[in-house]
């Protein structure tokens, strides 16, 4: 049986896809290995969205030619769709598909056996009309799922290499998300995480009205379904529909990731961001208003091309009043090929690190009062299978997405409890079961 091993960089939407192609390596008899061992092929599904990404796809494209010269090295993924000359400059990589094309993977890597010269199936991916819907065949023994509803994105925010990577908007239709989260639900997930490119943008490539708002309902009505979690979503997106469903519904997690990328108007304008703080603050008190204990969090670029010193503080000032549960940092990473590589007073890097410190601190603070709002209160945590770090502790999230820890064993993991939130640890809170 041949051996196949897979590693994956960036998104969820990247997760879910070498979930898919694993599917149909082990649909074709191949035996998975981890990415340590000798393999017969080594899929690397990679990720352009900083340049870190980048050179990290490489780092792990080298480790697997070196691992076994004869293997043959297969390169997807988003890297490999804007980049596919620089990958294929890489000696030693036999396959390389980009974004689209995924279903081909095991024959292009079984051509380049047999013609034993390497293959580059990289198309334009503008002139990409279809979601590439492909079933997934098996679901690996974990709580949680993510599921792939949307690809594209046509925003082109100035510093995002995104939408050259995954083209424009192509939505799943609404029976294969049913057929899928179905298939999900039977194999005993507990939890699926929608996920796409531009989630929000769902079922605009679709004619008839079509929204977010219609594949959440598709999945809802499943019977069995314990837990939807939404992936991020762009905050003018956000629809009365789907907050409404939100409400009537506590399958639906009260948690929406809402990127904020910037805490300054000429930043937002900048990035060809379609928003103002104003307008941003006003969405989120809007959708507070009407969810009790919601958590909202969100991703910042500090460091962005024209960023000064003031503007840096009117975001921290910003942040501070947001109270975001939980925030990721980046620093601004210049994307050739996108506007912002090209913009003047690009700020240096020792700079960038700076900002990110005391955005991070400030993040921190946040996420630990939004905790703490919940201290000596009963939640539902929804433990995972896939964390069990020692004998006696387990943990999970809740359905606003605090990481929880309590006392328990292996048979309490991918059932849900009652737990009385006690106090900060790690990077969660300690909790004990009380049902
Ligand atoms: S919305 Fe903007 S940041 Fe998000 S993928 Fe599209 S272009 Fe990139």
């Amino acid at each position: 049986m041949p051996r196949v091993a897979f590693t994956t960089l960036g998104c969820k939407v990247n997760q879910f896809e070498t979930e898919v192609m694993e599917g149909l390596f082990k649909q074709r008899g191949y035996e998975m290995v981890s990415f340590d061992q000798i393999a017969d092929v080594y899929v690397i599904n990679t990720c352009s969205v900083t340049h870190l990404g980048e050179k990290k796809s490489r780092q792990i494209i080298r480790r697997a030619i070196r691992l076994n010269q004869e293997a043959v090295v297969a390169v997807a993924g988003c890297y490999a769709q804007v980049s596919p000359k620089e990958i294929e400059a890489i000696e030693g990589v036999k396959v390389i598909v980009g974004t689209q094309d995924r279903h081909r993977i095991v024959d292009l890597v079984e051509q380049a056996v047999t013609s034993s010269c390497s293959v580059n199936a990289v198309t334009n991916i503008m002139k990409a009309e279809h979601f590439e819907d492909i079933p997934l065949f098996e679901a690996p023994g974990r709580t949680r799922a993510f599921l792939k509803i949307q690809e594209g994105c046509t925003n082109f925010c100035t510093y995002c290499i995104i939408p050259y990577a995954r083209g424009p908007l192509r939505s799943r239709p609404l029976a294969s998300i049913s057929r899928e989260a179905e298939k999900l639900i039977a194999a005993g997930f507990k939890e699926i995480v929608l996920t796409g490119i531009h989630l929000g943008a769902y079922g605009r490539d679709v004619e008839g009205e079509i929204t977010l708002a219609d594949a959440v309902r598709a999945v809802l009505d499943i019977e069995g379904l314990v837990r939807l979690r939404l992936g991020s979503l762009e905050s003018i997106e956000i629809s009365d529909e789907l907050i409404a469903l939100m409400k009537q519904d506590d399958r639906l997690c009260s948690h929406l990731h809402l990127p904020l990328q910037a805490g300054d108007n000429t930043v937002l304008k900048a990035m060809n961001r379609h928003y103002t703080l104003v307008e941003y603050q006003k969405l989120i008190n809007n959708i507070r208003n009407q969810i009790n204990d919601i958590a909202i969090s969100t991703d910042i670029i500090v460091g962005f091309p024209g960023e000064t010193p003031e503007m840096f503080n009117n975001a921290l000032a910003f942040v501070e009043k947001m109270n975001f549960s939980r925030m990721h940092i980046f620093p601004y990473s210049r994307r050739s090929g996108t506007p912002a590589a090209e913009y003047p007073d690009q700020v240096p890097e020792e700079e960038k690190k700076r900002r990110v410190q005391l955005m991070q601190d400030l993040a921190e603070r946040k996420a630990a009062e939004f905790q703490q709002k919940f201290l000596n209160k009963e939640l539902t945590v929804l433990f995972e299978m896939e964390s069990q770090k020692n004998d006696n502790i387990i943990d999970g999230l809740t359905e606003n997405y605090i990481r929880v820890y309590a006392s328990g064993n292996k048979g309490m993991q991918g059932k849900s409890y009652r737990v009385l939130l006690q106090k900060p640890y790690r990077d969660g809170m300690w909790g004990e079961i009380v049902d």
